[in-house]
């Protein structure tokens, strides 16, 4: 563990925050946050840089973590080019008395009685002059990024002709397609184009983010606020729609956000996982709101596409990467982009840490896991959760899906994600979700956090391997 000096990127993340939050929400959360320290975990494939951010209470820490999280991060990692985890340290003096104490919550109304005020008179986070980078939207994800192929051409051009012309071409537009096709990129590639060439105001959400935000908005009777912040905007942006499906209620609220940007000329632009008309369990209503859209799918990349999307991705790291080893990966990953680009990421950090030239050998060695684990069919993450649980030994499904951080758990934890991924084709927020309602995030940080132990530790892998025969063996006998 390296200690670092991140207290200038802090800084300059909180001077961005308080710009895109304005002034009374930044300060209620932020103004006695301080930055502690920064260590660097060598976890081999990915660095990770820890911050310790000082914070006056748990109250304070457990809503700076659920609601801004994702955003300070964000900017951490943007301003300092690493992949940085947050910790937080309870400095302040309410430390002790904090558990119910009743001031507490009159500090979350304030702000939150500041917020809502800002958001009826429509001042909530209005373009700058020079607008920076979209706090929500991922900085890389643009359309000099997005190699275009036949496979995706129709969307990527329509794509761009929305962002030089939002709320009127193309209203509303849907991307649709399986996992790791570049839905996500597409999509933010709008919002960031729109966001810089324009003083429209651009919102990105998950489907996931409007639900919690929804129903968060639901206890505290702030619906008012709820309604203005997805409505005041020129262009939503609702990524992975398929995770509507059962949720009534806020099918119902969607359903008039839809209609009330779309009768005012916003733009509305959606990805899902399938085509809406596959979509049974949406209400009818909004399902034919959906399949209004101009809807455009992507497809598999073929090979000649598999390869430029491997040395764009090469060149945009600066790392030398043998044609051969480019053919390498296009020729055995064939399903999706994010997987193809994964791999590239794994040989990159590889040669790096070792500090040796990638041959077809090593890349051969390092990838055979990647290449020959073919998903098992109707695996579930309960079976994984539950042999990973047993093979430790002492541990139950309840300690994978719950929040305990103590002893192995968290290994437990991390690796059953990790076996999930590889052995599944469920998405990150599907394995949240089975793993206790977790976020996706947290989901992508512990296969990161596996993957680099991966590259340090040699008996993981044959761990890992005995503990997917178990998995395979007790699916085969239930
Ligand atoms: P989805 O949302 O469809 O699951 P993403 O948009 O997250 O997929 O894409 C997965 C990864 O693949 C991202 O890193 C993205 O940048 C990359 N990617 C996908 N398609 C392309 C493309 N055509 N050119 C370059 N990168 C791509
Ligand atoms: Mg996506």
């Amino acid at each position: 563990m390296a200690e670092l000096d991140y207290e200038g990127f802090w800084k300059e993340t909180l001077i961005q925050l308080r710009n895109d939050l304005g002034e009374a929400e930044f300060s209620g959360w932020f103004s006695e946050t301080k930055y502690i320290r920064a260590q660097s975990s060598k976890t081999g494939d990915i660095i990770v840089i820890n911050v310790v951010i000082g914070i006056p209470s748990a109250f304070h820490r457990d809503k700076v973590k659920s609601r801004y999280q994702n955003i300070l991060i964000t900017k951490l990692k943007e301003l300092s080019g690493k992949e940085v985890a947050i910790e937080y340290e309870i400095t302040g003096k309410t430390a002790k008395k904090e558990a119910a104490s009743p001031e507490n919550h009159q500090i979350e109304q304030k702000v939150d009685t500041l917020t809502d005020k800002e958001a009826d008179s429509g001042a909530v986070l209005k373009p700058a002059k020079k607008r920076g980078k979209h706090p929500l939207l991922q900085e890389n994800f643009t359309f000099e990024g997005f190699v275009i192929g036949d496979n995706n051409a129709f969307a990527a051009n329509a794509a761009v002709a929305i962002s030089k012309n939002p709320g009127k071409t193309y209203n509303p537009f849907l991307i649709y397609g399986g996992v790791g096709l570049g839905k996500t990129h597409l999509m933010q590639a709008i919002g960031n184009s729109i966001h810089e060439n324009s003083d429209n105001k651009v919102i990105y959400t998950t489907s996931e983010n409007f639900l919690n935000e929804y129903v968060q908005a639901v206890m505290d009777n702030k619906m008012s606020a709820f309604k203005n912040k997805f409505r005041d905007t020129d262009v939503l942006l609702i990524d992975d729609i398929q995770f509507f499906q059962s949720k009534e209620r806020v099918q119902e609220e969607l359903f008039h956000t839809f209609n009330h940007l779309l009768s005012s000329k916003k733009h509305l632009i959606f990805t899902c996982d399938r085509p809406p008309s596959e979509m049974k369990k949406l209400d009818e209503r909004l399902r034919s709101r959906f399949e209004q859209c101009l809807q455009v799918d992507l497809q598999p990349p073929r090979y000649e596409e598999r390869c430029a999307i491997l040395r764009a991705t090469a060149e945009s790291r600066k790392a030398e990467i043998p044609g051969e080893v480019i053919d390498l990966i296009a020729k055995n990953i064939s399903s999706n982009v994010r997987d193809l680009i994964g791999a590239l990421n794994t040989l990159i950090a590889y040669t790096e840490i070792m500090k040796k030239p990638l041959t077809i050998e090593i890349a051969q060695q390092k990838l055979k896991n990647i290449f020959y684990a073919p998903k098992q069919a109707n695996l579930t993450n309960d079976v994984i959760i539950r042999v990973v649980a047993d093979y430790f030994g002492g541990l139950t499904p309840n300690d994978l899906k719950g929040k305990k951080r103590t002893g192995n758990i968290v290994f437990a934890r991390q690796l059953a994600m990790y076996i999930a991924r590889e052995m599944t084709d469920y998405s990150t927020t599907e394995i949240g979700q089975d793993f206790g309602g977790k976020d996706h995030t947290t989901v992508m940080h512990s296969i990161e956090k596996i993957r680099g132990k991966l590259l340090t530790d040699p008996t993981l892998e044959s761990t890992i391997d005995s503990i997917k025969m178990q998995i395979k063996d007790f699916s085969a006998k239930h």
